[in-house]
C-alpha cells in the first residue's frame, strides 16, 4: 500500500501523549481520534444498529473525532453471494463485486439515520466517494490508497461522524466497484486508521476480543489482554476469522493501535478487549498463545508419481498458473527409487479444479492415481515463544496419539506448526492442543 499518510500526521498534535487515555471515555478525557469497526451481527438489524449507534455516541459525547466502518447485516453477504451463483456459475467478478458491495451501503445509511435520530451529526460514506482506490482483483482487491482528507475536514468544520461502507473499493482506473475479500471490513477499517491518523482502531464483534481459539468451540478458551502482530497474522491466516489476515499486515505496518472488543457490551459501559501489538509489549509470553483451525482445506494424493527431477514442477506449476494455492506437501522417499507418492493441500472451493488440472497433465506428470479427501481439516498452534523452545511440535504429536487421532500431513516454521488430520476429531484435537499448552482457563 503506498499512499495511506494521513492528513495530519503521526506527530500532529492530535496523537501526541494520547496513549494513557485510550479507554478513558468520561468528559474529562483528552481528546482522540478513533475508527470504530463493527461487524455482521453487530448490527444485524435495526435494533442491533441502534446499539452501535450508542456506542459511537458515548465516544463523540467523550470529544472524540469518529469514523465508522460497518459490514452487511449478518447473512446478507452469503445471500449476495448465492444470489451471483444462481443468475450465473461463471459470473463476471466485476457485477459479483457491483451486486456483494451492495450490503454494506445500507449498513452505512441506517447507521447514519440511527445516529441522526439520537441526535449525533453524521453521514455516511460509499467507497468511492472516500475515495478508497484499489487494485483491480475483483472480489479480492487490494487497498492502494485512501484519501482521509474530506472526513478529517468534516470532522473540524461539522463534528461529523463518518459512517462509512467497508468491505470495498473503487478501481483505480477503471472506476469499477472492488471488494475487499471476505472479512474485508476489518481491512477496510486499518486502512482508514492509517489513512486519518488515528489513535487506534476498535474493532467491535460479537466476543470480547481475541481468545486462545474459538470460544464457541472450547469454552475454556481465554481472552488474551494483548497478541503480537505476527502471532495475530498467524493465527488469522491460519482459521481465526475474527480478524482478516490483510488487516492485520496493515495495522503492523502502519502501527495502528488495533483493538478486538464486544459491541455487545453495555455502550455505557464498555469492557476493553484485546490489543494486537509488537511483541516487545507483552510481558508474560507464552510458548503457545492460541489454536486455530481451517476446515478450508482439501488433500490430494498422487500415487507412483515417478520419483526424478522436474516432477513437482510439473506438478504444482499447472495450479500455480492456475492461481490454486498449494499449502501442505509431502513427498514420501521412494523405495524402490522409481515411484513415489506425493500429498498435498488446496483450498476446498479449488479442490474439483485442481483435480481437474492434474488429471489433463496425467500423462506429462506421470501418476498412476489421484486420490482426495475434503473431509479434512488443519488444526495449528502459534507462538512465539516456539522460536526458543524445541519439542514443542513433538509433544502435540503425542497427545494427538494418545486420542487416537491419525496425522496425515504436518508442516512447521518458526512460530507455528500445523497438522492436517480427519474432520470428525476438529474439536477434540482442539481442545487437547488446548489443554497440552496450559490454555485452558482456570
Ligand atoms: P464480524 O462479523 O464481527 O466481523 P466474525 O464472525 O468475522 O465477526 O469474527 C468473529 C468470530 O470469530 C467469533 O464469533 C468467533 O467465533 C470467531 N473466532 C475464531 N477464532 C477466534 C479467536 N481466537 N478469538 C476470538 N474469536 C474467534
Ligand atoms: N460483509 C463482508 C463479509 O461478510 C465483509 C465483512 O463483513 O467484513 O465478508
Ligand atoms: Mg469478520
Amino acid at each position: 500500500m503506498s499512499n495511506l499518510a494521513p492528513p495530519c500526521g503521526p506527530g500532529s498534535a492530535l496523537r501526541s501523549g494520547r496513549e494513557d487515555s485510550v479507554f478513558s471515555t468520561g468528559p474529562e478525557s483528552i481528546m482522540a481520534r478513533l475508527v470504530m469497526k463493527f461487524g455482521g451481527t453487530s448490527v444485524a438489524n435495526i435494533e442491533r444498529i441502534r446499539n452501535v449507534a450508542q456506542h459511537v455516541k458515548r465516544e463523540v459525547d467523550a470529544g472524540n473525532q469518529v469514523a465508522v466502518v460497518v459490514s452487511a447485516m449478518s447473512g446478507k453477504t452469503n445471500e449476495l453471494v448465492a444470489w451471483c451463483r444462481e443468475a450465473s456459475v461463471l459470473h463476471d467478478a466485476r457485477e459479483y463485486d457491483a451486486v456483494v458491495a451492495s450490503g454494506e451501503l445500507v449498513t452505512a445509511g441506517l447507521l447514519a439515520i440511527a445516529l441522526q435520530d439520537i441526535g449525533v451529526q453524521a453521514r455516511s460514506w460509499q467507497g468511492w466517494q472516500i475515495p478508497i482506490l484499489t487494485d483491480n482483483a475483483h472480489g479480492s482487491a487490494r487497498i492502494e490508497s485512501v484519501d482521509g482528507s474530506d472526513i478529517v475536514k468534516r470532522f473540524t468544520e461539522r463534528e461529523e461522524v463518518a459512517v462509512i461502507a467497508g468491505f470495498q473499493g473503487v478501481h483505480k482506473e477503471t472506476g469499477r466497484v472492488t471488494t475487499l475479500g471476505r472479512g474485508g471490513s476489518d481491512t477496510s477499517a486499518v486502512a482508514i486508521a492509517a489513512a486519518i491518523g488515528a489513535d487506534r482502531c476498535d474493532i467491535y464483534t460479537d466476543v470480547d476480543g481475541v481468545y486462545t481459539t474459538d470460544p464457541r468451540i472450547v469454552p475454556k478458551a481465554r481472552k488474551l489482554e494483548k497478541v503480537a502482530f505476527e502471532e495475530m497474522l498467524e493465527m488469522a491466516s491460519l482459521g481465526a476469522k475474527v480478524l482478516q489476515v490483510r488487516s492485520v499486515e496493515l495495522a503492523m505496518v502502519h502501527k495502528v493501535r488495533t483493538f478486538v472488543r464486544s459491541s455487545f457490551d453495555d455502550p455505557k459501559n464498555p469492557t476493553e478487549g484485546t490489543l494486537i501489538c509488537d511483541e516487545e509489549e507483552i510481558v508474560e509470553q507464552q510458548v503457545i498463545t492460541g489454536i486455530a483451525f481451517s476446515r478450508d482445506e482439501a488433500q490430494i494424493t498422487l500415487r507412483r508419481v515417478a520419483d526424478k527431477p522436474g516432477v513437482a514442477a510439473a506438478i504444482f506449476v499447472p495450479l500455480a498458473d492456475a492461481n490454486i494455492n498449494v499449502d501442505m506437501i509431502i513427498q514420501v522417499v521412494s523405495g524402490d527409487g522409481a515411484k513415489t507418492d506425493i500429498t498435498f493441500t488446496v483450498p476446498t472451493a479449488e479442490y474439483d479444479r485442481a483435480t481437474a488440472i492434474l488429471g489433463k497433465a496425467k500423462e506429462q506428470i506421470g501418476f498412476e492415481a489421484v486420490e482426495g479427501a475434503t473431509d479434512v481439516v488443519k488444526i495449528s498452534a502459534i507462538g512465539v515463544g516456539m522460536r526458543s523452545h524445541a519439542g514443542v511440535a513433538a509433544k502435540a504429536f503425542k497427545a494427538l496419539a494418545e486420542k487416537g487421532i491419525n496425522i496425515r500431513a504436518i508442516t512447521t516454521s518458526e512460530i507455528k506448526f500445523s497438522v492436517l488430520i480427519d474432520k470428525d476429531y476438529t474439536e477434540l484435537a482442539v481442545r487437547t492442543l488446548h489443554s497440552l499448552y496450559g490454555l485452558d482457563k482456570v
